[in-house]
């Protein structure tokens, strides 16, 4: 988080799905991210089904509290929707009908074509006092209500319509409100993105807390990312902006190869950059990851100048027909073995002419595992040059985390392999 400014901040996510077994409030995360920025702190936050007494009284006690609350969720037309009503108890004030957003929300289904149903006039029910926030993305209007210098928030629960709002309704007034809580401006926050590969929380930790603990100031979180991968993020008022950069420099020297970007790029855009730039190809060949490491790399348009194709080789048999991975390597130590991921990598490279090849072969899990190769062993293979250089790596989760990881060290292999040719 940036420095505190002493702003409360509350958030209510509303829906009784979010109370249930297989929905998660995700609203919150990213709203909490972009108050963070702005100096404000997070104090509490609640998950309430939808049931006006128990909405009602949640934002009467958040009310009391915070400086700041907002509230997703339950603006939609139906019944279950009740944040506006709810709001309206609370706060003890009425909800007046907006003969202009009527018209919108008109215009809205006229637009595709539909006749607007009676009960979505509700949706233009505002609390009184407050201003509408137009949604551009969906029926629900948000609102913005100020009372007492305090600021109540209503978003709808979509998160695809709650980011646009506020990024374009929210953000501007939150920002002039601010700089009247604090009476001047509020220092922006400047921050930056380590992205580090195949390197365990705690080793990045034992090398860097001994370097940040030493910038009084500077924000810094250690997270775990995807699979293998760490971020360590940097956080600053823009005015320490010279003092970040020469702790993330630090950062940098001290953690070496393993950061592989400190401007927010993706592991395999880095790899697709490096290959780009070196002007050579690439091909994969998959076992327990069936595809993922090519979906990867092919994620970013533009993959096509340096990705040639692979080979998923499930089976033994698609391992010697497509790769010829040789039957007596995979009879004596198997077809999860550093021998085989080798083969499988000369193979695919053999096939599809590239300068590189990536192989992965491993046991995902949940069944398959032994004593001598439990769930989570996998090999994996890089061919380039004269070279076939082999990893084995011991993982453990469960299987799709497995085969993410897998993906990730198998990029960060050849992004290593590529640093130390341009290097070298
Ligand atoms: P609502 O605005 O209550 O009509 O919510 C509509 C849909 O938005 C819900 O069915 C959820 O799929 C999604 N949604 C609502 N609240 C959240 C939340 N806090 N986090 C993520 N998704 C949400
Ligand atoms: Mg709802």
């Amino acid at each position: 988080m940036a420095r505190e400014n002493g702003i409360r901040a509350e958030i209510v996510a509303v829906g009784s799905e979010l109370l249930g077994a297989d929905r998660l409030d995700t609203d919150s995360l990213y709203l909490t991210g972009e108050l963070n920025r702005r100096g404000i702190a997070v104090r509490r936050k609640h998950v309430v089904g939808d049931r006006r007494a128990d909405l009602a009284e949640t934002l009467r006690e958040a009310l009391g509290r915070a400086d700041l609350l907002i509230v997703t969720g339950g603006l939609g037309p139906t019944e279950d929707d009740l944040t506006r009503e709810a709001a309206a108890e609370a706060l003890g004030v009425g909800l007046e009908r907006s003969a202009a957003l009527v018209e919108r929300l008109r215009a809205y289904f006229a637009r595709r074509g539909a006749a607007m149903p009676e009960r979505n006039t509700k949706q233009a029910d505002v609390l009184a006092g407050a201003e509408s926030l137009a949604n551009g993305w969906g029926t629900a209007p948000g609102q913005w209500l100020e009372r007492d210098g305090r600021a109540l928030v209503l978003l709808p629960g979509p998160p695809r319509e709650l980011r646009p709002l506020f990024a374009e309704q929210v953000a501007p007034r939150l920002e002039s409100w601010l700089r009247r809580r604090l009476g001047r401006e509020p220092e922006p926050i400047v921050m930056v993105r380590l992205g580090i590969a195949d390197m365990g929380e705690s080793a990045v930790d034992e090398i860097a807390a001994p370097i940040y603990s030493a910038f009084d100031g500077i924000e810094t979180t250690i997270l775990a990312a995807r699979p293998g991968e760490i971020e360590l993020h940097l956080r600053a008022p823009a005015s320490e902006e010279p003092r970040l950069h020469a702790l993330r420099e630090r950062l940098q020297a001290a953690l070496g190869l393993a950061v592989y970007t400190s401007q927010g790029l993706a592991l395999e855009a880095v790899v697709g950059e490096q290959l780009r730039r070196a002007g050579q190809t690439l091909a994969v060949a998959e076992s327990c990851t069936g595809g993922l490491l090519g979906a990867r790399l092919t994620a970013a348009a533009g993959a096509s100048c340096f990705f040639q194709g692979g080979v998923i080789s499930y089976s033994n048999d698609a391992k010697q027909a497509l790769l010829g991975v040789a039957p007596e390597t995979l009879a004596r130590h198997g077809a999860v073995s550093g021998a085989a991921a080798g083969e499988m990598a000369q193979g695919a490279r053999r096939a599809l002419a590239t300068d590189w090849a990536l192989a992965i072969t491993g046991i995902a899990g949940p069944g398959g595992g032994s004593e001598a190769k439990p769930v989570g062993t996998v090999f994996i293979g890089l061919a380039g040059g004269a070279k076939v250089e082999v990893v084995e790596r011991r993982l453990v989760g469960e299987r799709e985390r497995i085969r993410q990881w897998s993906t990730t060290i198998a990029l960060d292999r050849l992004r290593r392999a590529l640093a130390g040719a341009a290097a070298a």
